[in-house]
């Protein structure tokens, strides 16, 4: 569904959302939703070379380089790509985490916590959904 050649997906509506993801995209990247646990295609995907790019504007997001092994059934990664993710505090569901967004079209990623290994000490936990594989 990437199409980085879009001058700007930060501009988009609602409705050109909606036509370009799939029903799962949508739900995922517009609305925060979250994909089950262990359900993701890049879950147990530990490539050594590529990236991971955003699912909705082609941003490359993460390096294969940064994902390892959590456990915690959702992709995860040490460390964004420089500038490529903006970070906030959500409190729904009666927690306090870090929502991650894409820096560039303002989807839904996923949740950063403070339990990640070294060097970073972070813990990326981002839905597949979100993202695409590229193997550059
Ligand atoms: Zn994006």
């Amino acid at each position: 569904m990437s199409e980085s050649s879009d001058p700007d997906p930060a501009a988009l509506t609602d409705e050109e959302w909606r036509e370009r993801l799939t029903d799962e995209e949508y739900r995922i990247l517009r609305e925060s939703g979250t994909e089950a646990r262990f359900s993701g295609e890049y879950v147990d995907h530990l490539p050594d070379d590529g990236e991971y790019r955003c699912a909705g504007c082609g941003t490359v997001l993460f390096d294969a380089e940064t994902k390892y092994e959590s456990g915690c059934g959702w992709p995860a990664f040490y460390a964004a790509e420089e500038e490529s993710v903006t970070t906030t505090l959500d409190t729904s569901h009666g927690m306090r985490r870090t929502e991650v967004r894409c820096a560039s079209c303002d989807s839904h990623l996923g949740h950063v916590f403070d339990d990640g290994p070294e060097p970073t000490g972070k813990r990326f936990c981002i839905n597949s959904v979100a993202m695409e594989f590229d193997e550059q």
